[in-house]
Protein backbone atom coordinates (compact mmCIF):
# COMPACT_ATOMS: atom_id res chain seq x y z
CA UNK A 1 0.00 0.00 0.00
CA UNK A 2 1.66 3.43 -0.82
CA UNK A 3 2.75 5.72 2.13
CA UNK A 4 -0.07 8.56 1.48
CA UNK A 5 -2.68 6.11 1.29
CA UNK A 6 -1.69 4.19 4.43
CA UNK A 7 -1.54 8.21 6.20
CA UNK A 8 -4.81 9.13 4.44
CA UNK A 9 -6.83 5.58 5.85
CA UNK A 10 -4.59 6.41 9.63
CA UNK A 11 -6.14 9.63 9.53
CA UNK A 12 -9.68 8.22 8.56
CA UNK A 13 -9.55 6.27 11.24
CA UNK A 14 -8.52 8.59 14.35
CA UNK A 15 -10.32 11.83 13.21
CA UNK A 16 -13.07 11.37 10.52
CA UNK A 17 -14.20 14.57 10.53
CA UNK A 18 -10.91 16.36 9.92
CA UNK A 19 -9.44 13.90 7.86
CA UNK A 20 -12.54 13.90 5.62
CA UNK A 21 -11.54 16.74 4.17
CA UNK A 22 -8.39 16.04 3.66
CA UNK A 23 -9.50 12.70 1.49
CA UNK A 24 -10.49 12.57 -2.36
CA UNK A 25 -14.09 11.06 -2.64
CA UNK A 26 -14.78 7.60 -0.59
CA UNK A 27 -14.53 5.72 -3.97
CA UNK A 28 -10.77 6.93 -4.43
CA UNK A 29 -9.17 6.55 -0.94
CA UNK A 30 -8.44 3.42 -1.63
CA UNK A 31 -6.91 4.02 -5.35
CA UNK A 32 -5.52 7.54 -5.23
CA UNK A 33 -1.46 7.17 -4.78
CA UNK A 34 0.82 9.85 -4.98
CA UNK A 35 3.51 11.62 -3.55
CA UNK A 36 4.56 14.78 -5.44
CA UNK A 37 7.63 15.91 -4.97
CA UNK A 38 8.18 19.19 -3.07
CA UNK A 39 8.77 22.47 -4.28
CA UNK A 40 12.97 23.61 -4.18
CA UNK A 41 14.30 26.54 -4.55
CA UNK A 42 16.70 26.49 -7.57
CA UNK A 43 18.40 28.17 -10.49
CA UNK A 44 18.27 27.19 -13.93
CA UNK A 45 22.69 28.36 -15.08
CA UNK A 46 23.85 28.41 -18.74
CA UNK A 47 20.96 27.05 -20.61
CA UNK A 48 19.75 28.62 -24.10
CA UNK A 49 16.11 30.58 -22.40
CA UNK A 50 13.36 30.99 -24.54
CA UNK A 51 11.15 32.73 -22.45
CA UNK A 52 8.04 33.43 -25.12
CA UNK A 53 7.68 36.49 -23.19
CA UNK A 54 8.08 39.63 -25.73
CA UNK A 55 9.15 42.00 -23.27
CA UNK A 56 11.95 39.65 -21.93
CA UNK A 57 12.84 37.80 -25.23
CA UNK A 58 15.71 35.25 -25.24
CA UNK A 59 18.72 34.67 -23.67
CA UNK A 60 21.92 32.36 -25.73
CA UNK A 61 23.21 31.88 -22.06
CA UNK A 62 21.10 32.79 -19.25
CA UNK A 63 19.39 31.88 -15.87
CA UNK A 64 16.12 31.33 -14.35
CA UNK A 65 15.46 31.23 -10.79
CA UNK A 66 12.60 29.49 -9.16
CA UNK A 67 11.39 29.63 -5.37
CA UNK A 68 8.24 28.73 -4.04
CA UNK A 69 6.75 27.31 -7.12
CA UNK A 70 6.72 30.15 -8.95
CA UNK A 71 9.21 32.24 -11.50
CA UNK A 72 11.51 34.96 -9.48
CA UNK A 73 14.02 36.51 -12.28
CA UNK A 74 15.17 35.15 -15.40
CA UNK A 75 18.18 36.95 -17.43
CA UNK A 76 21.46 36.06 -18.57
CA UNK A 77 23.09 36.20 -14.97
CA UNK A 78 20.87 35.63 -12.02
CA UNK A 79 21.63 36.15 -8.35
CA UNK A 80 20.05 33.34 -6.34
CA UNK A 81 22.23 32.88 -3.11
CA UNK A 82 21.57 29.30 -1.83
CA UNK A 83 19.57 27.93 -4.44
CA UNK A 84 20.12 24.92 -5.77
CA UNK A 85 22.00 24.99 -9.00
CA UNK A 86 20.73 22.63 -12.60
CA UNK A 87 23.22 22.72 -14.91
CA UNK A 88 21.82 24.25 -17.94
CA UNK A 89 24.60 23.97 -20.10
CA UNK A 90 23.90 21.92 -23.62
CA UNK A 91 19.90 23.05 -23.25
CA UNK A 92 17.55 24.82 -24.21
CA UNK A 93 15.30 26.15 -21.28
CA UNK A 94 11.52 27.21 -22.18
CA UNK A 95 7.88 27.01 -20.58
CA UNK A 96 6.47 23.53 -20.88
CA UNK A 97 4.17 22.74 -23.48
CA UNK A 98 0.40 23.07 -23.06
CA UNK A 99 -1.49 20.75 -24.54
CA UNK A 100 -5.52 21.72 -25.67
CA UNK A 101 -7.37 18.46 -26.03
CA UNK A 102 -6.81 15.14 -25.14
CA UNK A 103 -8.90 12.49 -24.20
CA UNK A 104 -6.72 10.72 -21.60
CA UNK A 105 -9.69 8.24 -20.48
CA UNK A 106 -8.73 6.03 -23.62
CA UNK A 107 -4.76 5.76 -22.45
CA UNK A 108 -4.80 2.13 -21.94
CA UNK A 109 -6.54 0.77 -24.83
CA UNK A 110 -4.25 0.73 -27.19
CA UNK A 111 -3.29 -2.71 -27.28
CA UNK A 112 -6.56 -3.30 -27.91
CA UNK A 113 -6.49 -1.34 -31.06
CA UNK A 114 -5.15 -2.13 -35.23
CA UNK A 115 -4.59 0.22 -37.61
CA UNK A 116 -5.81 -1.78 -40.49
CA UNK A 117 -9.19 -3.28 -38.70
CA UNK A 118 -12.05 -1.21 -38.91
CA UNK A 119 -13.68 -3.03 -36.09
CA UNK A 120 -10.63 -2.06 -34.06
CA UNK A 121 -9.88 1.23 -34.87
CA UNK A 122 -10.42 4.31 -32.16
CA UNK A 123 -14.00 5.01 -32.48
CA UNK A 124 -15.40 0.91 -31.97
CA UNK A 125 -12.68 -0.03 -29.44
CA UNK A 126 -13.48 3.36 -26.87
CA UNK A 127 -17.06 2.66 -27.24
CA UNK A 128 -17.13 -0.85 -26.79
CA UNK A 129 -15.21 -0.67 -23.61
CA UNK A 130 -15.99 2.79 -22.23
CA UNK A 131 -19.48 1.87 -21.66
CA UNK A 132 -17.96 -0.79 -18.45
CA UNK A 133 -15.79 1.82 -16.91
CA UNK A 134 -15.70 2.22 -13.58
CA UNK A 135 -14.53 5.35 -11.82
CA UNK A 136 -11.68 3.67 -11.05
CA UNK A 137 -10.75 2.89 -14.72
CA UNK A 138 -11.06 6.68 -15.12
CA UNK A 139 -8.64 7.35 -12.73
CA UNK A 140 -6.03 5.09 -13.71
CA UNK A 141 -6.50 5.86 -17.79
CA UNK A 142 -6.19 9.67 -16.70
CA UNK A 143 -2.93 9.04 -14.63
CA UNK A 144 -1.26 7.03 -17.40
CA UNK A 145 -2.01 9.52 -19.91
CA UNK A 146 -0.59 12.39 -17.50
CA UNK A 147 2.52 10.84 -16.45
CA UNK A 148 2.99 10.06 -20.71
CA UNK A 149 2.30 14.10 -21.04
CA UNK A 150 4.80 14.75 -17.94
CA UNK A 151 7.60 12.61 -19.43
CA UNK A 152 7.24 14.13 -23.07
CA UNK A 153 7.31 18.24 -21.87
CA UNK A 154 3.73 18.83 -21.34
CA UNK A 155 2.89 20.75 -18.04
CA UNK A 156 -0.42 21.68 -18.97
CA UNK A 157 -3.53 19.24 -20.45
CA UNK A 158 -6.90 19.51 -21.76
CA UNK A 159 -8.92 16.89 -20.19
CA UNK A 160 -11.71 16.42 -23.06
CA UNK A 161 -13.42 13.59 -20.46
CA UNK A 162 -16.81 12.68 -22.82
CA UNK A 163 -17.28 9.44 -20.79
CA UNK A 164 -18.00 10.94 -17.52
CA UNK A 165 -20.61 7.49 -16.42
CA UNK A 166 -21.65 9.15 -12.76
CA UNK A 167 -20.63 11.66 -10.91
CA UNK A 168 -17.79 9.32 -9.03
CA UNK A 169 -16.34 8.78 -12.58
CA UNK A 170 -15.98 12.51 -12.79
CA UNK A 171 -14.69 12.61 -9.24
CA UNK A 172 -12.15 10.24 -10.38
CA UNK A 173 -11.04 11.99 -13.18
CA UNK A 174 -10.09 15.10 -11.24
CA UNK A 175 -8.57 13.43 -8.46
CA UNK A 176 -6.33 12.22 -11.17
CA UNK A 177 -4.97 15.41 -12.15
CA UNK A 178 -4.43 16.54 -8.84
CA UNK A 179 -2.33 13.46 -8.22
CA UNK A 180 -0.54 13.77 -11.75
CA UNK A 181 0.84 17.27 -10.39
CA UNK A 182 -0.01 18.75 -14.22
CA UNK A 183 -2.20 22.21 -14.53
CA UNK A 184 -5.52 21.54 -16.31
CA UNK A 185 -8.47 22.29 -17.41
CA UNK A 186 -11.30 19.20 -16.91
CA UNK A 187 -14.13 19.39 -19.84
CA UNK A 188 -17.03 17.77 -17.69
CA UNK A 189 -18.68 15.99 -20.94
CA UNK A 190 -21.66 13.23 -21.05
CA UNK A 191 -21.48 9.53 -20.92
CA UNK A 192 -20.52 7.65 -23.34
CA UNK A 193 -23.72 6.39 -25.04
CA UNK A 194 -26.31 8.50 -23.47
CA UNK A 195 -29.53 9.42 -25.02
CA UNK A 196 -28.80 12.78 -27.17
CA UNK A 197 -32.25 14.14 -26.26
CA UNK A 198 -30.76 13.75 -22.56
CA UNK A 199 -29.08 16.49 -20.90
CA UNK A 200 -25.96 16.22 -19.59
CA UNK A 201 -25.41 16.08 -15.75
CA UNK A 202 -25.97 19.79 -15.05
CA UNK A 203 -26.34 19.56 -11.60
CA UNK A 204 -22.93 17.69 -11.07
CA UNK A 205 -21.29 20.19 -12.94
CA UNK A 206 -22.04 22.93 -10.98
CA UNK A 207 -21.23 20.71 -7.88
CA UNK A 208 -18.15 20.24 -9.62
CA UNK A 209 -16.98 23.99 -9.68
CA UNK A 210 -17.26 24.33 -6.11
CA UNK A 211 -15.44 21.48 -5.30
CA UNK A 212 -12.57 22.54 -7.46
CA UNK A 213 -12.73 26.84 -7.03
CA UNK A 214 -9.64 28.40 -6.29
CA UNK A 215 -7.99 25.46 -7.36
CA UNK A 216 -4.81 27.05 -9.36
CA UNK A 217 -4.06 24.13 -11.09
CA UNK A 218 -7.13 22.87 -12.18
CA UNK A 219 -9.81 24.66 -13.91
CA UNK A 220 -13.28 23.17 -15.11
CA UNK A 221 -14.83 23.45 -18.55
CA UNK A 222 -17.49 21.88 -20.27
CA UNK A 223 -17.15 19.44 -23.44
CA UNK A 224 -20.00 19.48 -25.56
CA UNK A 225 -21.27 16.79 -27.97
CA UNK A 226 -21.39 17.62 -31.69
CA UNK A 227 -23.91 19.55 -33.35
CA UNK A 228 -23.18 18.78 -37.24
CA UNK A 229 -24.86 15.75 -37.44
CA UNK A 230 -21.66 14.23 -37.31
CA UNK A 231 -23.05 10.58 -35.46
CA UNK A 232 -19.73 9.04 -36.77
CA UNK A 233 -17.88 9.17 -33.39
CA UNK A 234 -18.70 8.62 -30.22
CA UNK A 235 -19.40 11.79 -28.79
CA UNK A 236 -22.96 12.08 -29.40
CA UNK A 237 -24.99 14.71 -31.45
CA UNK A 238 -27.19 17.05 -30.05
CA UNK A 239 -29.76 19.91 -31.80
CA UNK A 240 -28.74 22.88 -31.68
CA UNK A 241 -31.76 23.61 -29.03
CA UNK A 242 -29.85 20.96 -26.50
CA UNK A 243 -26.39 23.08 -27.68
CA UNK A 244 -28.32 25.72 -26.34
CA UNK A 245 -29.69 24.32 -22.86
CA UNK A 246 -26.30 22.79 -22.10
CA UNK A 247 -24.09 25.54 -23.28
CA UNK A 248 -26.27 28.42 -21.61
CA UNK A 249 -26.55 26.30 -18.20
CA UNK A 250 -22.25 26.27 -18.66
CA UNK A 251 -22.33 30.10 -19.51
CA UNK A 252 -24.20 30.78 -16.19
CA UNK A 253 -21.74 29.12 -14.01
CA UNK A 254 -18.84 31.13 -16.18
CA UNK A 255 -17.33 27.58 -17.62
CA UNK A 256 -15.46 27.78 -20.81
CA UNK A 257 -17.24 25.17 -24.16
CA UNK A 258 -15.33 22.48 -26.18
CA UNK A 259 -16.32 21.21 -28.91
CA UNK A 260 -15.54 18.85 -31.69
CA UNK A 261 -15.85 20.24 -35.53
CA UNK A 262 -14.52 17.95 -38.09
CA UNK A 263 -18.03 17.87 -40.72
CA UNK A 264 -18.75 20.99 -42.42
CA UNK A 265 -21.72 23.71 -41.26
CA UNK A 266 -21.09 23.65 -37.42
CA UNK A 267 -20.05 27.39 -36.89
CA UNK A 268 -23.03 28.37 -39.50
CA UNK A 269 -25.08 26.26 -36.76
CA UNK A 270 -23.40 28.22 -34.14
CA UNK A 271 -23.13 31.47 -35.44
CA UNK A 272 -27.13 31.17 -36.32
CA UNK A 273 -27.74 30.21 -32.95
CA UNK A 274 -25.68 32.85 -31.30
CA UNK A 275 -23.46 30.83 -29.73
CA UNK A 276 -20.22 31.67 -30.60
CA UNK A 277 -17.99 33.40 -27.99
CA UNK A 278 -14.02 33.98 -27.06
CA UNK A 279 -15.19 31.36 -24.04
CA UNK A 280 -15.37 28.27 -26.98
CA UNK A 281 -13.07 25.94 -27.89
CA UNK A 282 -13.23 24.30 -31.64
CA UNK A 283 -11.54 21.11 -32.15
CA UNK A 284 -10.23 19.92 -35.87
CA UNK A 285 -10.44 22.60 -38.15
CA UNK A 286 -11.06 20.65 -42.00
CA UNK A 287 -13.82 21.39 -44.20
CA UNK A 288 -14.67 25.18 -42.99
CA UNK A 289 -14.74 28.17 -45.48
CA UNK A 290 -14.33 32.30 -45.49
CA UNK A 291 -17.81 32.53 -43.88
CA UNK A 292 -16.47 30.61 -40.83
CA UNK A 293 -13.04 32.26 -40.51
CA UNK A 294 -14.86 35.51 -40.15
CA UNK A 295 -17.19 34.39 -37.74
CA UNK A 296 -14.63 32.55 -35.60
CA UNK A 297 -12.11 35.87 -35.93
CA UNK A 298 -15.01 38.62 -35.22
CA UNK A 299 -15.98 36.13 -32.00
CA UNK A 300 -12.59 34.81 -31.13
CA UNK A 301 -13.30 31.51 -30.84
CA UNK A 302 -10.05 29.50 -30.54
CA UNK A 303 -9.14 26.40 -32.66
CA UNK A 304 -7.12 23.56 -31.38
CA UNK A 305 -5.46 21.25 -34.36
CA UNK A 306 -4.20 18.11 -33.53
CA UNK A 307 -2.30 17.68 -36.60
CA UNK A 308 -1.15 13.85 -36.03
CA UNK A 309 -5.11 12.59 -36.34
CA UNK A 310 -6.03 15.35 -38.40
CA UNK A 311 -3.80 14.82 -41.44
CA UNK A 312 -5.45 11.47 -41.19
CA UNK A 313 -8.63 12.37 -42.11
CA UNK A 314 -10.56 13.57 -45.42
CA UNK A 315 -10.68 17.27 -46.21
CA UNK A 316 -7.15 19.87 -45.84
CA UNK A 317 -5.75 21.18 -42.50
CA UNK A 318 -7.06 24.95 -42.56
CA UNK A 319 -4.92 26.21 -40.05
CA UNK A 320 -2.65 28.42 -41.89
CA UNK A 321 -6.35 29.94 -42.80
CA UNK A 322 -7.82 30.68 -39.67
CA UNK A 323 -4.14 32.17 -39.04
CA UNK A 324 -3.88 34.78 -42.12
CA UNK A 325 -7.87 35.34 -40.90
CA UNK A 326 -6.80 36.36 -37.07
CA UNK A 327 -8.03 32.93 -35.68
CA UNK A 328 -5.94 31.74 -32.79
CA UNK A 329 -4.63 28.29 -32.62
CA UNK A 330 -3.67 26.04 -30.61
CA UNK A 331 -2.15 22.27 -30.47
CA UNK A 332 -3.49 19.16 -29.18
CA UNK A 333 -2.26 15.22 -28.66
CA UNK A 334 -5.94 14.19 -28.67
CA UNK A 335 -5.15 10.76 -27.65
CA UNK A 336 -2.43 8.45 -27.26
CA UNK A 337 -4.09 4.94 -28.53
CA UNK A 338 -3.28 5.62 -32.01
CA UNK A 339 -0.80 8.61 -31.83
CA UNK A 340 2.05 10.11 -30.27
CA UNK A 341 2.19 12.14 -27.71
CA UNK A 342 4.93 14.78 -29.25
CA UNK A 343 4.53 18.26 -29.41
CA UNK A 344 7.61 18.57 -31.37
CA UNK A 345 6.13 16.44 -34.15
CA UNK A 346 2.95 18.17 -34.12
CA UNK A 347 5.11 21.28 -34.61
CA UNK A 348 6.90 19.74 -37.31
CA UNK A 349 3.57 18.41 -39.00
CA UNK A 350 2.24 21.75 -38.50
CA UNK A 351 5.19 23.28 -40.71
CA UNK A 352 4.93 21.13 -43.22
CA UNK A 353 1.77 20.48 -43.85
CA UNK A 354 1.40 24.10 -44.49
CA UNK A 355 4.27 24.31 -46.68
CA UNK A 356 3.17 21.59 -48.71
CA UNK A 357 -0.62 23.22 -48.76
CA UNK A 358 0.02 26.43 -49.56
CA UNK A 359 3.20 26.19 -51.01
CA UNK A 360 5.02 28.86 -48.04
CA UNK A 361 2.34 31.43 -49.01
CA UNK A 362 1.30 31.64 -45.79
CA UNK A 363 4.49 32.56 -43.37
CA UNK A 364 4.47 30.69 -39.80
CA UNK A 365 7.64 30.76 -38.24
CA UNK A 366 9.36 28.17 -36.21
CA UNK A 367 8.76 30.46 -33.40
CA UNK A 368 5.10 30.99 -34.17
CA UNK A 369 4.98 27.49 -34.05
CA UNK A 370 6.39 26.89 -30.44
CA UNK A 371 4.84 29.94 -28.85
CA UNK A 372 1.35 28.11 -30.15
CA UNK A 373 2.14 25.31 -28.43
CA UNK A 374 3.33 26.57 -25.37
CA UNK A 375 1.68 30.71 -24.50
CA UNK A 376 -0.85 30.06 -27.44
CA UNK A 377 -2.26 27.13 -25.68
CA UNK A 378 -2.25 28.86 -22.38
CA UNK A 379 -4.32 31.72 -23.72
CA UNK A 380 -6.91 29.06 -25.32
CA UNK A 381 -6.97 27.20 -21.88
CA UNK A 382 -7.31 30.85 -19.91
CA UNK A 383 -4.09 29.83 -17.91
CA UNK A 384 -2.14 32.59 -19.73
CA UNK A 385 -1.68 34.68 -16.56
CA UNK A 386 -0.18 31.95 -14.44
CA UNK A 387 1.86 29.69 -17.24
CA UNK A 388 2.89 29.57 -20.85
CA UNK A 389 6.08 31.81 -20.91
CA UNK A 390 8.87 31.72 -18.70
CA UNK A 391 7.71 35.74 -17.13
CA UNK A 392 8.79 36.26 -13.36
CA UNK A 393 5.61 36.25 -11.01
CA UNK A 394 3.98 33.07 -13.67
CA UNK A 395 3.71 29.69 -12.15
CA UNK A 396 7.53 27.94 -12.64
CA UNK A 397 5.99 25.12 -15.39
CA UNK A 398 8.82 24.67 -17.31
CA UNK A 399 11.27 22.18 -19.09
CA UNK A 400 14.91 22.06 -20.20
CA UNK A 401 15.45 19.96 -23.77
CA UNK A 402 18.95 18.24 -24.22
CA UNK A 403 20.58 19.64 -27.54
CA UNK A 404 23.34 17.19 -27.22
CA UNK A 405 21.74 13.70 -28.64
CA UNK A 406 22.77 13.27 -32.01
CA UNK A 407 19.83 14.56 -33.72
CA UNK A 408 20.30 17.91 -32.08
CA UNK A 409 24.03 18.32 -32.21
CA UNK A 410 25.65 20.92 -33.69
CA UNK A 411 21.73 22.89 -33.88
CA UNK A 412 21.61 26.26 -35.19
CA UNK A 413 18.49 28.23 -34.33
CA UNK A 414 16.77 27.13 -31.18
CA UNK A 415 12.95 27.54 -32.74
CA UNK A 416 14.18 26.24 -35.92
CA UNK A 417 15.37 22.89 -33.36
CA UNK A 418 12.88 22.36 -31.53
CA UNK A 419 10.44 21.91 -34.84
CA UNK A 420 12.28 20.56 -36.66
CA UNK A 421 14.84 18.05 -34.68
CA UNK A 422 13.77 17.84 -31.19
CA UNK A 423 12.05 14.30 -29.97
CA UNK A 424 10.46 13.97 -26.58
CA UNK A 425 13.37 11.87 -25.48
CA UNK A 426 15.41 15.18 -25.66
CA UNK A 427 12.84 15.78 -22.85
CA UNK A 428 15.33 16.03 -20.10
CA UNK A 429 13.31 18.05 -16.99
CA UNK A 430 10.02 18.84 -16.64
CA UNK A 431 9.05 21.49 -13.77
CA UNK A 432 5.33 21.78 -12.99
CA UNK A 433 4.16 24.58 -10.58
CA UNK A 434 7.68 24.14 -9.13
CA UNK A 435 7.97 20.33 -8.64
CA UNK A 436 10.89 18.67 -10.06
CA UNK A 437 8.89 15.60 -12.23
CA UNK A 438 11.36 14.70 -14.20
CA UNK A 439 14.63 14.69 -14.48
CA UNK A 440 17.71 13.40 -15.94
CA UNK A 441 14.49 11.78 -18.12
CA UNK A 442 13.65 9.60 -15.38
CA UNK A 443 10.19 10.22 -13.58
CA UNK A 444 11.84 11.73 -10.05
CA UNK A 445 8.88 10.21 -7.78
CA UNK A 446 6.51 8.61 -10.22
CA UNK A 447 6.27 4.74 -10.24
CA UNK A 448 5.13 4.32 -14.06
CA UNK A 449 5.16 0.36 -13.56
CA UNK A 450 2.88 0.31 -10.87
CA UNK A 451 0.23 2.61 -13.32
CA UNK A 452 0.87 0.58 -16.20
CA UNK A 453 0.48 -2.85 -14.42
CA UNK A 454 -3.02 -0.78 -12.73
CA UNK A 455 -3.71 0.28 -16.44
CA UNK A 456 -3.72 -3.68 -17.94
CA UNK A 457 -5.47 -4.79 -14.56
CA UNK A 458 -8.27 -2.04 -15.56
CA UNK A 459 -8.28 -3.27 -19.41
CA UNK A 460 -8.19 -7.19 -19.13
CA UNK A 461 -11.17 -6.44 -17.15
CA UNK A 462 -13.18 -3.92 -19.28
CA UNK A 463 -12.10 -6.85 -22.24
CA UNK A 464 -13.96 -9.42 -20.20
CA UNK A 465 -17.31 -7.37 -19.19
CA UNK A 466 -17.27 -6.09 -22.95
CA UNK A 467 -16.74 -9.60 -24.37
CA UNK A 468 -14.14 -8.40 -26.02
CA UNK A 469 -11.86 -10.59 -28.11
ZN1 LIG B 1 -10.72 14.64 -29.82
Amino acid sequence: MPDDVSRRMVLAGTSALSAAALLPSPAFAQTSSTSLPARKEFVVRGAHVLTMDDGLGDFAQGDVHVRDGAIVTVGATVNAPGAEVVDGKGMICMPGFVDTHWHHWTTFLRSVMRADDPKKTYFPVTFALGLHYTPEDSYRAVRLGLAEAVSAGITTTHNWAHNVRSPAHADAEVQAMRDGGLRGRFAYGPALGMPNDQPMDLADIARMKRDIANNPMLTLGICSRNIDGNTGGTRGAIDAAMAKKEWTAARDLGLPITLHTSGSGAIKILDDAGLLGPDLQLIHPLNTGPEDWAALAKHGVHYSVSPMGEAGRSGEMQFPELLQNGVKVSISIDNVTAERCDCFGCMHMMQTINRHRTGGKVKITTKQLVRMATLGGAEDLGFDKVTGSLTPGKRADLILVRTTATNMRGMGDAYDALVQLAQPGDVDTVVADGRVLVRKGQFTALDYDKLEADGQQSLAALKAKAKWS
